[in-house]
């Protein structure tokens, strides 16, 4: 039997390791100071990290790195060896506490939206002591933020770290009149992530899969998903002993790895880790995005993290479950079982719903990426409108309280805040809704509208920044209050609900009357990246970043032109993908075939006057014409490109993209699509949909 803990956190240097290896005054002063959130003396430092070296170096490691994730979604890593220069020509392995504790990578290369420029042309890595130091294949990793040298943040976890300090500050205010003596409050996370597994030979072969991540063009396979065979379906070999290798290799990093199954289209599958604190959950979910590639490829495969690999099939989300706990384990979003409970249960639930109302567009853009826009408001994904889901119960107690009458049709109680047991409601119900972009599901909320290939920092830092912000309003509210103060919670759960219901919606997510009913309640309903990402520097968005010490105004209005820019470079790649795939291989793949059609119709006519050849003739005819159209609308699509890319104003060039060259790219796949599926196979220059799902059989 294989025993977990020869296995789980070996290549972490985790509290146990710190433990055992470090003097107790240093592991006393280091945990001290990420408590308190001080940076280390070098003293202490330098101890850390000669413990550190020389526990990496009995593993095998001969390097190490800061592990950063800059704005590129991905992250970073630029490995030194602890070699130094010794006498007699040797050398002498050394890692000093500057070191650890402060990087300097050149960074120039790595999107800042000017930032960088304006300040200091060097940014810098500073070791996040929250997060264990690791080993990834033969390096000793260093979690680290990444800022300038004026301080701004070029990274997706310093602003990550900063809205968890804004909710810890708030979330405590809120609990003192609890009388709750909780000393921190952490957000947590359990990301569920969904992936493609496809045999390597056949992503080799497909341009757009290795350029571009999906596929941008393919017609439907004979069978995708309609028979339902594949959710939860039985495991092949050939993708369990990849689940089983790649379980493996995430234990040994300490990643709580829990659940596995096959999704709903062919060829996709999701894993699930136990939920942890929102920091260490979000360099998890990088690492086992990493990790999936890496051991698929071991496997002969490739793990597609794309959002929509595959047009007609399901594409791919990351659930992003969330929530808030105190370091004496208490869930604030766990209903409780005493009155009291119940209370500061609803008005957390009540901070949620008010913070989800006032920044739909802030959630929504968190979101927004090119390759998310082909998911969302599709019929399998949540719609881009937001809304949340509280179940009938839930729903039901709240508009009572409201409305001053008593709850539930059957029982008939009286709904009283902080007096009485709340009546019980379901936990994770089978009734669950999956169509909600936002669902409470017992005792944590889902966030569903997260992209597979995201990463988790950027909806999280929303999250924990907007319910931080309507907790800090309700303490205000309750440090005024001057009777008892059990009625200003009443109140204030009452007020809220009463202002901000229009949020919340049970029914179907999916179906056109939400999106009419939407609109009617004044919803927003931002479609696309192009639509919702500029709302990220209004006003009221800036106001509330600085406030809480998330984000200063310069880096606002700096990360919305990152992402702006990225997507229009996403959209230019596809579109020289599309435009060199169907001029260098498409084309004359089918001018192959026409030309062969062609001869095949004069030899037989020679050979045989009276043969019928009108099928061929049709062919020719018919592939011919669709050469002509696809053939100028790739000029089209070239002159779009190309007068798009000059745009300099990044949020007019982002919404061309969209409106210009976009269009073009679906008139494009409509021909290739025809093409394909009147060309011979054998002509056809790369693998099907058909031989790309289905190409792990065994
Ligand atoms: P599903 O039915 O969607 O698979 P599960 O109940 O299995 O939902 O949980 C999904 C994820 O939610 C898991 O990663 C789990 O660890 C996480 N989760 C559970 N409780 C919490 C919590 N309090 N905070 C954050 N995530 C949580
Ligand atoms: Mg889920």
């Amino acid at each position: 039997m294989m025993d977990m803990n020869e296995i789980f956190g070996t290549l972490v240097f985790n509290d146990a390791v710190m433990q055992e290896r470090l003097p107790n005054a240093t592991y006393k002063e280091l945990n001290k100071c990420i408590k308190e959130d001080r940076s280390l003396t070098l003293e202490v430092a330098n101890v850390v990290a000669n413990a550190m070296k020389d526990w990496a170096i009995e593993k095998g490691c001969t390097h190490f790195t800061h592990w950063f994730q800059p704005m590129t979604g991905v992250t970073a890593e630029k490995h030194d060896s602890f070699i130094s220069r010794a006498k007699n020509g040797k050398v002498i392995m050394e890692f000093s506490g500057a070191e650890l504790i402060k990087g300097e990578p050149d960074a120039s290369s790595f999107p800042s939206g000017g930032l960088r420029a304006t300040f200091e042309a060097r940014g810098y890595t500073a070791w996040d002591p929250t997060s264990y130091a690791f080993i990834k294949d033969g390096t000793l990793c260093i979690p680290t933020a990444f800022c300038s040298y004026g301080g701004q943040a070029l990274d997706k976890k310093t602003p990550l770290l900063r809205s968890m300090a804004a909710i810890n500050r708030q979330a405590l205010r809120i609990l003192r009149f609890f009388g709750k003596d909780a000393e921190h409050v952490d957000t947590t996370v359990g990301p569920e992530q969904e992936y493609f597994l496809i045999d390597r030979k056949v992503y080799e072969k497909r341009k757009d899969l290795v350029y571009t991540g999906r596929t941008i063009l393919g017609a439907p396979a004979p069978k995708g998903q309609e028979l339902e065979d594949h959710y939860f379906g039985a495991i092949k070999t050939r993708v369990s002993e990849f689940m089983k290798d790649l379980d493996r290799e995430l234990w040994k990093l300490g990643i709580l790895s829990k659940t596995k199954h096959n999704e709903v289209a062919p060829a996709q599958h999701e894993l699930a880790p136990i939920f942890t604190s929102t920091n260490i959950a979000t360099d998890h979910n990088q690492l086992t995005m990493e990790t999936m590639k890496k051991v698929a490829a071991r496997h002969g495969m490739a793990c597609l993290l794309h959002e929509k690999p595959f047009a007609g099939v399901n594409g791919s989300g990351k659930h992003n479950n969330w929530s808030m706990s105190t370091d004496k384990g208490e869930n604030l979003l766990d209903p409780g079982s005493t009155p009291e409970d119940n209370a500061q249960f609803l008005l957390f639930l009540s901070a949620v719903i008010k913070a989800v109302d006032e920044y739909q567009d802030l959630l929504r853009l968190s979101v927004a990426s090119a390759g998310n826009d082909h998911r969302l408001g599709a019929n399998e994904a949540p719609p881009a409108i937001v809304s949340m889901y509280l179940g009938e119960e839930l729903d039901g107690i709240l508009s009572a309280i409201a409305e001053d009458r008593p709850y539930s049709k059957r029982a008939k109680c009286e709904v009283e805040v902080g007096v009485k047991v709340l009546p019980h409601f379901p936990k994770d119900s089978t009734d669950r809704n999956r169509t909600s972009p936002l669902a409470f599901t017992g005792n944590k909320f889902e966030f569903r509208m997260l992209g597979s290939t995201f990463s988790i920092a950027g909806p999280n830092i929303v999250l924990n920044t907007i319910v931080a912000d309507s907790l800090d309003k309700f303490a205000d509210r309750l440090d005024a209050a001057k009777g008892d103060i059990m009625d200003e919670v009443t109140a204030i759960i009452k007020d809220t609900f009463l202002k901000h219901r229009r949020i919340i919606f049970n029914g179907n997510n999916y179906s056109d009357e939400w999106v009419k009913e939407a609109e009617r309640r004044g919803l927003l309903n931002l479609r696309t990246t192009p639509e919702a990402m500029p709302l990220f520097k209004s006003r009221k968005n800036i106001d509330l970043f600085v406030r809480h010490g998330v984000f200063t105004e310069e880096e606002v209005i700096t990360r919305t032109e990152i992402f702006l820019d990225n997507y229009c470079k996403v959209l230019h790649i596809e579109s020289l993908t599309m435009q060199e795939m169907l001029i260098r291989d498409i084309i004359p793949a089918v001018n192959k075939y026409i030309n062969d059609l062609s001869r095949c119709i004069i030899h037989s006519v020679e050979a045989c006057p009276a043969a019928n050849m009108t099928a061929q003739a049709d062919m020719v005819n018919k592939l011919s014409s669709l050469i002509a159209e696809a053939y100028k609308q790739v000029g089209n699509l070239k002159a779009a490109t190309e007068k798009t890319e000059k745009i300099a104003d990044v949020e007019k060039k982002s919404m061309t993209y969209k409106d210009k060259v976009l269009p073009v790219m679906t008139k494009i796949r409509a021909c290739a699509d025809s093409m394909e599926q009147l060309t011979s196979a054998e002509y056809w220059p790369m693998p099907t949909y058909g031989e790309i799902l289905f190409s792990v059989n065994e």
